[in-house]
């Protein structure tokens, strides 16, 4: 998921989350925003697109203040747009928060809330969460931390958080589970990021955070740290040594090398919320209004290109094995120039990384007009594809970089097994037996993942074996 910048010390809070939010630009966005708090106010601004149209539509405005967050966002619950943008804040508008993650339980969390009055103005999962710390903060005795580390217990899926308010105007406090967060700390100030490349220009003296830690931070009583579960920890500050160049590609020298060790992670939050052991199911949310023509379809169509297109040709083997149907895999650009058979009972399935591909799009329009359900699989929440389909599921994967897809390849392969694996415990085509040993095999996958890219070093000496014998046969020798 994408950025988050955070500031708290003598300087200009507006500039220096600014400057982090662009330093944090290489990672991909939609939108991104600030909140900024100065003498007991505070400023919320947001704008779609680039950092740039935040520093164009603030130019005229009072930005100054001391402490400030900062935003920038990868849609993942409702579209790009400024009112879905970070941060958002609480009802009486004096929390506000910036978060990457998911929060998987945001529904129903959502409707106990409106059931006590809360309205929300975003589609997405993170305003909940700062209205639950409203709701804690406002009906108990407890400070926003204590608010913020009681809501974080009633959460479920992955977050960075960090949270301030215009009562607190001396603090930050930050979280993280399963989504990265650093903070710095530097002479007499503060820093919070999803990563230290805004941090390190002016401190190397660093925290990471670890799952379930929440930190407190203010210029008067400095830094504490606790689990949520309200166990006091030492901080280990460790100094960076890293530059700013290899700090943006992760410490990896390239984008797609970064993204293939991030597959362990992108494939977990593919499958966030969507699978369950205990209940011993699989729901796709997005796909579930169409479950029935999925079960009932005459034949499944992959249309896609690219590296999807090798994803739709996993999905084939998936979907015939474990549902029982038919599949044809399509390249859209083929299929858009044919005059293909399509009947009304046929399920498309157009898979695209960015849900932007022409001739997948053109694809999808023509299987439309021959009245066909179209359901999409793409990365980019509210893309072409997102919005020409009748259904779909997002890959979650985060923005890639790479131009050889990856981590977005493993993710659409994540779904398609899920998606096969949903349809195939309804019409009875799998043994229950099967389904749970794959649903046991799906929410351990990432740990066999870890295991596969330890083993880097033997990878390269394979792959360097290969490249020899392919110069060996191609060119001679030579
Ligand atoms: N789930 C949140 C949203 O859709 C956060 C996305 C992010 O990590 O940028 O707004």
């Amino acid at each position: 998921m994408c950025g988050i910048v955070a500031y708290l010390g003598p300087k200009n809070a507006y500039e220096i989350v600014i400057k982090g939010l662009q330093r944090l630009e290489y990672r991909g966005y939609d939108s991104s925003g600030v909140a900024i708090v100065k003498e007991k106010s505070v400023k919320v601004f947001k704008q779609k697109g680039k950092v740039q149209d935040l520093i164009d539509f603030t130019k005229d405005k009072d930005v100054n203040g001391n402490l400030a967050i900062g935003h920038t966002r990868w849609a993942t619950h409702g579209l790009p747009n400024n009112v879905n943008a970070h941060p958002h804040q609480s009802g009486d508008k004096k929390i506000s928060l910036v978060h990457n993650g998911i929060i998987e339980n945001y529904s129903i969390l959502k409707e106990e809330l409106e059931l006590r009055g809360h309205k929300f103005k975003s589609e997405t999962d993170t305003e909940v969460l700062v209205h639950l710390i409203e709701e804690i903060y406002k009906n108990s005795k407890h400070n926003l931390f204590d608010a913020v580390r009681l809501a974080l217990n009633e959460v479920i899926g992955a977050y960075a958080i960090v949270v301030i308010s215009n009562e607190y105007p001396d603090e930050l406090i930050a979280a993280r589970k399963s989504s990265p967060l650093v903070v710095g700390i530097g002479e007499g100030e503060y820093f919070c990021a999803s990563d230290a490349t805004p941090i390190i220009e002016y401190t190397k003296n660093v925290v990471y955070l670890e799952d379930g830690e929440i930190a407190q931070i203010s210029l008067k009583n400095g830094f504490k740290l606790k689990t949520i579960e309200n166990q006091t920890k030492t901080p280990y500050i460790q100094e960076l040594e890293m530059h700013l160049e290899t700090l943006e590609k992760g410490g990896y020298d390239h984008f797609m090398l970064k993204e293939i060790y991030e597959q362990p992670q992108s494939i977990l939050d593919s499958m966030r919320g969507r699978i369950s052991i205990s209940k011993g199911n699989v729901v796709l949310g997005g796909i579930s209004d169409y479950e029935e023509k999925l079960v009932n379809a005459k034949r499944l169509i992959f249309i896609a290109c690219g590296t999807s297109w090798h994803a739709g040709l996993v999905g084939e083997y998936l979907f015939e094995e474990i549902a029982r149907i038919p599949v044809e895999v399509e390249y859209a650009s083929e299929f858009r120039y044919r005059n293909p058979i399509i009947n009304e009972d046929d399920v498309v399935i157009a898979i695209s990384q960015s849900g932007e591909t022409a001739d997948t799009l053109a694809a999808i329009k023509l299987a439309k007009e021959r009245k066909a359900t179209l359901i999409g699989i793409c990365n980019v929440v509210g893309s072409s594809i997102s919005r020409e389909t009748h259904c779909g599921s997002y890959t979650h994967a985060g923005p890639e970089i790479g131009v050889a897809s990856t981590k977005a390849f493993t993710a659409q392969v994540t779904i398609l097994t899920l998606m096969s694996m949903m349809i195939g415990k309804r019409k009875g085509t799998i043994s229950n037996k099967r389904f749970n040993r794959l649903l046991v095999e799906m929410s351990t996958i990432h740990e066999k993942l870890e295991i596969v890219l330890k083993q880097n070093d033997l990878i390269e000496k394979i792959a360097k074996i290969y490249q020899s014998l392919v110069t060996h046969f191609i060119w001679g020798g030579a």
